[in-house]
């Protein structure tokens, strides 16, 4: 049984339908990359995934069982954004508890948790600092972190590197692969940098106009693209 199961899903914003049908499964552990280019409907399917927007039609399955109706909080999931938000006024320490307070679990469990992430992280020593004075990588560890101490059953990422520089972004793609391995979590991963799909991915979702183009493990998609769309995305030789 796969872990993340999404069949048919349709979404419609008034008449406008952005989402025509997209099926796409992911196993257990599996990292998959979610690509195309900006207006194709990456982040609406994130966010109908997360429980963040509801669909017109379609199931959402994880783990069998479907969550159609599931608010975000029950999904199971955690979502780390582009811009991360995090709240300003509180340490890292309170950025990375803050979703383990509100679900009401214990001050020892959530220390434990953090503690735990923290290290994990290499934020250890920056517990008591406040974002403003973190750097951009440190910032978007932080942002990890709080989906981490969740212990989620799905990563959602939605374009986390984008407003990093790009050494710190080539820096950060082996960072979030390696974490992802070591917690051995289902990761849905949002970019429009195919560089980024090809070099991180188990398995490449490649979208185009609210459908499902091709998918594929990187060098299957490489070598063997479906169609021009595909190979002029993932930059196949012709
Ligand atoms: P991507 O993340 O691939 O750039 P989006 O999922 O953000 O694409 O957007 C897909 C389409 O849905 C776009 O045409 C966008 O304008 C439209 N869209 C996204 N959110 C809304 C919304 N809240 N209301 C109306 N249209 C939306
Ligand atoms: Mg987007």
């Amino acid at each position: 049984m796969a872990r993340l199961e999404l069949e048919e899903i349709r979404k419609s914003y008034g008449a406008l339908e952005v989402l025509h049908g997209i099926s796409v499964a992911a196993e257990d552990g599996e990292f998959l990359a979610l690509v195309g280019p900006s207006g194709c409907g990456k982040s609406t399917l994130l966010r109908t995934i997360a429980g963040l927007e509801a669909i017109t039609s379609g199931d959402i399955r994880i783990e069998g069982l479907r969550v159609n109706d599931l608010a975000p909080r029950d999904r199971d999931i955690a979502m780390v954004f582009q811009n991360y938000a995090l709240y300003p006024h509180m340490t890292v320490e309170s950025n990375m508890g803050f979703a383990l307070r509100l679900a009401g679990l214990a001050k020892d469990e959530i220390g434990k948790r953090v503690a735990s992430a923290a290290e994990i992280l290499d934020l250890t020593r920056y517990l008591d600092r406040k974002p403003v004075a973190l750097s951009g990588g440190q910032r978007q560890r932080v942002a990890m972190g709080r989906a981490i101490v969740r212990a989620p059953k799905i990563f959602l990422f939605d374009e986390p590197l984008s407003n990093l520089d790009a050494k710190l972004r080539v820096q950060m793609r082996g960072e979030i692969r390696e974490l992802q391995q070591r917690l051995a979590t289902t990761t849905v991963y949002v970019t429009h940098d195919q560089v980024e799909a090809m070099t991180m991915a188990d398995k490449i979702v490649v979208m185009n106009g609210g459908k499902v183009e091709q998918v594929g493990h990187p060098l299957d998609l490489y070598r063997k693209p479906a169609n021009i769309f595909v190979a002029t995305f993932i930059g196949s030789p012709q």
